[in-house]
């Protein structure tokens, strides 16, 4: 029996894209005898998504098509959350409504996933990017920042489509947290992730849901949500502050006892300001310490994941 495979598609003012997904994935993946299920979330759109939706709903019978109409946007993050936890397949496909991502690569991972075992999650990552300089830039910094301050590993280039095994899904609803980044969640909740590339297509219809603004803040929510390495700045600087005053301060203590040498008061109250600043800042940092262990503690990540248990028989000799 082949496995049921579902595909979690966000869709915000994707009016023109809904229907041709359905179709296009079923035109995959039926020839080949695969299960299919569709778990399509509006997030919220302001075009005709929900009513096209319905239509869709209505004409397939609700066959292999689960609509979830939300309430207003509550961007992508929230919608493959929701995507996730209606979809019920052994394997679960990440997919973007706009047809850029082709159900054909979502194929090859179906096989890679049938045909090797100790593979996960198979993601697609785009070799060649067709960005402008300045978003290729500032895409290239974000990971390399963010693989510098977390412990977590962040494949640049690597996107959301990819599929999942149930374990690794089951696993990711495991983590209740509330500012989601899936990109990270992927990497934090371990298992074996292949990366096939694949390249973009042009959308179907409609336009790109992300400004720079938009980009920018997801990238803070990253590092923010993958790192506590921002709240120990505080004790670095004032670290260096202290060290350095001080060091300031006994130069001065050594010039004034040598004959002939003039050190005003004004230096040395300069010394000791930047001391005093110095071990505020190092105050902060601590607390810093302290609100990154409560920070960690109220995302309620689980503490480990299981993949496997080979459990003790009794009845063994
Ligand atoms: N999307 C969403 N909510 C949002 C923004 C986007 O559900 O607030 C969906 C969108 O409909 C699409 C997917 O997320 O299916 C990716 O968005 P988009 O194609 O705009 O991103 P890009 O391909 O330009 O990175
Ligand atoms: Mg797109």
């Amino acid at each position: 029996m082949p496995h049921l495979c579902s595909f979690v598609i966000p869709a915000y003012n994707e009016e023109g894209n809904v229907k041709a997904i359905y179709q296009v994935i079923h035109e995959a993946f039926d020839p080949k005898g695969i299960p299919v299920e569709l778990v399509m979330v509006n997030d919220g759109s302001k075009d005709r998504t929900p009513a096209v939706l319905k239509e869709l709903y209505e004409e397939t019978g609700g066959k292999d098509l689960t609509v979830v109409n939300f309430s207003r946007n509550f961007g992508k993050e929230a919608a493959i959350l929701c995507g996730l936890r209606h979809a019920k397949g052994d394997y679960v496909c990440l997919i973007d409504a706009d047809l850029q991502q082709s159900p054909e690569i979502a194929y090859q991972m179906y096989e890679k996933l049938e045909n090797e075992p100790d593979t996960d999650c198979v993601a697609a990552f785009q070799e060649v990017r067709h960005e402008g300089v300045i978003l290729k830039f500032f895409k290239d910094s974000f990971y390399r920042i963010i693989n510098r301050m977390s412990s977590i590993t962040f494949m640049p280039g690597a996107s959301d489509f990819r599929m999942c095994r149930r374990n690794m899904i089951d696993a990711i609803l495991d983590l209740p947290e509330y500012h989601r980044f899936s990109k990270g969640i992927f990497s934090w909740v371990g298992f074996n992730t292949a990366f096939i590339p694949y390249e973009a297509a042009e959308r179907n219809s409609g336009s790109s849901k992300w400004s720079f603004i938009k980009l920018f803040n997801y990238a803070i929510d990253g590092i923010v949500g993958y790192s506590t390495a921002p709240l120990r700045f505080a004790s670095v600087l004032g670290g260096i502050l202290t060290a350095g005053s001080l060091l300031f301060l006994l130069v001065l203590l050594i010039l004034s006892f040598i004959p002939g040498v003039n050190t005003s008061f004004r230096e040395t109250l300069i010394g000791v300001i930047l001391f005093a600043a110095g071990l505020q800042l190092i105050a902060a940092g601590i607390l810093g310490e302290y609100l990154s262990r409560v920070y960690i503690q109220v995302k309620q990540r689980p503490v480990y994941i299981e993949k496997e248990v080979l459990e003790r028989k009794d009845d063994a000799c």
